[in-house]
């Protein structure tokens, strides 16, 4: 069995691409490009300059000492939280924008929930003097003041959903409709692995990266490129793909995703896709998501704003599915409390998307021997307010 995508679209029953025909020509496009230009060395060569020089690449994998006497066992922390912007989303819109650059395109839009996936892609548009749009519902854009400010200063242009829920789901129609109207010199750039093939793959590929670094990294420090648990928060799933990617047949690496169950998984304020989804469609691609049994895509709830996604990319679903990656899922109270420790016992304050992943260590036995990785995926600096609230700091 591959656990990898085919040259359909699909990884296993999950994926392809069902849009609006209207969407069509713009998704094709892409599709009949995006290898050919990925495997060009001068597209190589300028996304692993920009990753070294711009975003800090290579991040550390740092082994923490004082977290691995706790739990008994040696972990080790991919520290996405140093990149650029602090999170993983910078190495998937450097990839973009470039991949943006060769198809002939002038204009970028994205749309944001939190606007973490929108500073980074005002970031890379900034970067490369490129015209940005990012599309954020309206009651985002007055819970997330600090990221709207950010992308404004970037010189992007944040345009208000103002239908609907008012909140993400709207800010992506909203952007559909933009790139329907402007498929020439328009592209969309996709924050995490989902939307139609060949967006989860291509995403997935710019963040492989956290594993290719991964095996030469361990391989310096333990004398073997293969960790026995690779464990990853996932929102959307891209910066689990990443930490994945390159072990993904080989099943005698375990591969750990960890949702967020927000107030409880059955408390109806959640966002544990995997336990709660069902198969069907969000952003163009068949997937597992939470659905009221006539099909309406249910609210998701978490804390961390990161993880707060009704759905799963298609990778994750079939990870899922075929029992290949193991899934957990983490209450508010239980990710604010990893987050707490993490700080106290390594000196890092990570985001709370990340602190979801820490959380495992209160769920799971490892053995003394055994050498885990958790893709840290970003630093706690936005998530400030929320722990000084939650905590009364
Ligand atoms: C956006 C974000 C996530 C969730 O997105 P994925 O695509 O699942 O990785 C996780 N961690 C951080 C720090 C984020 O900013």
């Amino acid at each position: 069995m591959s656990f990898n995508i085919n040259d359909k679209g699909y990884y296993g029953d999950f994926g392809g691409a069902y849009i609006p025909e209207m969407l069509y020509p713009n998704v094709e496009e892409l599709r009949q490009n995006y290898l050919k230009i990925m495997a060009e060395p001068s597209f190589k060569e300028e996304f692993d300059q920009l990753l070294k020089d711009y975003v800090g690449r290579p991040s550390p994998l740092y082994f923490a000492k004082r977290l691995s006497e706790k739990y008994n066992t040696k972990i080790y922390l991919k520290r996405e939280d140093l990149n650029h912007t602090g999170a993983h989303k910078v190495n998937n819109t450097i990839g973009q924008i470039l991949m943006a650059q060769r198809l002939g395109k002038t204009r970028i839009i994205a749309e944001t929930g939190a606007g973490q996936h929108g500073v980074a892609t005002a970031t890379v548009c900034a970067l490369m003097g490129m015209e940005c749009i990012v599309y954020m519902g309206e009651i985002d854009i007055a819970r997330q003041a600090p990221n709207v400010a950010r992308m404004k200063m970037l010189g992007a242009e944040v345009r208000p959903a103002l239908s609907g829920s008012r909140t993400l789901k709207d800010a992506t129609n909203e952007a559909i409709r933009d790139w329907i109207n402007n498929p020439v010199d328009t592209h969309y750039i996709i924050g995490s692995v989902v939307g139609p093939h060949p967006y989860p793959d291509m995403v997935a590929r710019f963040q492989a990266v956290v594993s290719e670094e991964i095996k030469w990294q361990l391989k310096d420090k333990e004398g073997r490129e293969k960790p026995d648990h690779v464990i990853a928060c996932v929102g959307g799933g891209s910066n689990a793909a990443g930490a994945f990617y390159h072990y993904l047949d080989d099943t005698d690496v375990n591969l750990i995703a960890v949702e967020a169950a927000g107030k409880g998984i059955h408390s109806g304020e959640s966002a544990a896709t995997s336990v709660l989804g069902k198969e069907g469609i969000i952003h163009g691609s068949k997937t597992l998501l939470m659905q009221t049994h006539d099909g309406q895509i249910t609210e998701p709830y978490s804390i961390s704003a990161g993880l707060d996604y009704p759905g799963v990319g298609p990778m994750h679903a079939h990870l899922y599915k075929t029992g290949r990656a193991e899934f957990i899922s983490i209450t508010d109270d239980q990710a604010m409390t990893a987050g707490l420790e993490l700080s106290q016992l390594e000196g890092i304050i990570p985001a709370i998307e990340s602190s979801h992943a820490f959380a495992v260590f209160d769920h799971k036995k490892f053995n003394p021997d055994d050498v885990v990785v958790i893709n840290l995926s970003g630093r706690g600096d936005k998530d400030l307010q929320n722990y000084i609230d939650y905590f009364k700091l």
